[in-house]
């Protein structure tokens, strides 16, 4: 065992403080990755503080990790000393299923394990990104390409591959008008992600505030879903809505700005229920979807695709005694784009 400095939270919805934390030693197929950078997910926020239910505590959270192999184990051989990789979302899964048989580990029926709030095989639980060190198996490592930094590659771990997956499961591409809703750190890399596969890209944001940026990261178009105008002007529009929000919303009112046979698909993860009028998919022949992160391949190939059109997330980097404040400003909407905690500083 070694012991590391992390952050956690000791209880939910406690601020998280500095302590320590055991990593399992290196077994045959796992890495030890020296962790560089880890991306703040709201997925995070609603974990730490026991709004999905009931949590594991002490709770290190973090599933975007990107760092620097130090030590492999015997029988791997896709890692050396030294090389760039990832850490996201899962960190095992039972390999099994038809699900994992198809690279969809996400939707694994035998029991997946989350990188951290989970348990793992060896029945300890999984602590995740806030840390110095991480011991992951090799088949959950990805490799970060040259191109990107580490630093604005860890949020693709999860906000890159959340939107990548569904954008490209229903075809986003030339002449398709998708509209991303909400843009945080899922949204903004909604927006990078649909452009660069060449669809006509709309923002679908509560106001204008972050117009200038939405339009500089790619999108063609730009609307205050607080202005009700917004639902007339753009009635019967899109191809694909995909929303990234947290909180619950009018579904009725978003699936209306779909054209017929559109697709709204949901990843944001809202703490409560909504409501939804069954008219609203029935009139349109309408899909109401929903989509989880992506499976390890698919990781890699998002996270090359990003470096092929030489984009990161939108970052902003702070030290490991800012978490607190970062919640609280993910809370208030008030992220461009994504809290990136500099491991360095824990
Ligand atoms: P985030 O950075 O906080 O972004 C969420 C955005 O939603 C905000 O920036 C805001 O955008 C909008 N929003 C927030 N509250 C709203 C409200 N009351 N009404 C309307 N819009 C609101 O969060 P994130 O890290 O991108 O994560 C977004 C959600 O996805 C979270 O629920 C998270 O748990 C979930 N998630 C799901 C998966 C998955 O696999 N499905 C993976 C990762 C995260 P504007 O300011 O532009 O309006
Ligand atoms: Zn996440
Ligand atoms: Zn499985």
């Amino acid at each position: 065992m070694t012991t590391v400095a992390a952050y956690a939270a000791p209880a939910a919805k406690a601020p998280l403080e500095r302590t320590t934390i055991e990593r399992r030693p290196v077994g045959e197929f796992d890495v030890l990755i020296d962790i560089k950078f880890a991306g703040i997910c709201h997925s995070d926020i609603h974990q730490a503080r026991e709004g999905w239910g009931e949590a594991i505590f002490p709770m290190v959270p973090g599933h975007e990790i990107a760092g620097v192999v130090s030590e492999v184990g015997p029988g791997v051989t896709k890692y050396t000393v030294g090389d760039r990789v990832g850490v996201g979302c899962l960190v095992d899964s039972c390999r099994e299923c038809d699900n994992c048989k198809a690279g969809l580990e996400q939707y694994c029926t035998g029991g997946s394990v989350p990188t951290y709030n989970g348990v793992g095989k060896d029945g300890e639980p999984t602590y995740g990104g806030y840390s110095e060190k991480v011991v992951v198996d090799e088949n959950f490592v990805v490799r970060i390409p040259d191109g990107l930094s580490l630093d604005e590659a860890a949020p693709l771990l999860c906000a890159g591959i959340t939107t990548y997956s569904p954008l490209k499961h229903w075809n986003a591409g030339p002449g398709k008008k998708v509209a991303i809703l909400g843009m945080g750190g899922l949204g903004h890399m909604g927006v990078k992600i649909a452009h660069a596969l060449g669809a006509e890209v709309t923002v679908l944001s509560q106001s204008l505030r972050k117009k200038d940026d939405g339009l500089k990261l790619g999108a063609d178009h730009y609307y205050a879903t607080s202005d009700e105008a917004t639902f007339k002007e753009l009635a019967g529009t899109f191809d694909l809505i995909l929303s990234t929000v947290s909180a619950p919303l009018n579904l009725d009112a978003y699936l209306s700005l779909l054209r017929t046979d559109g697709a709204f698909v949901n990843v944001g993860a809202p703490e409560e229920p909504v409501k939804l009028n069954l008219f609203s998919v029935i009139g349109g022949r309408k899909t109401l979807a929903g989509s989880g992160i992506g499976g390890i391949q698919e990781t890699q190939e998002m996270l090359d695709f990003c470096a092929e059109h030489g984009f990161g997330a939108e970052i902003e980097l702070i030290s490991a005694s800012e978490i607190n404040e970062a919640y609280e400003r993910v809370l208030a909407s008030d992220v461009r784009y994504r809290f990136v905690i500099d491991a360095a500083t824990i």
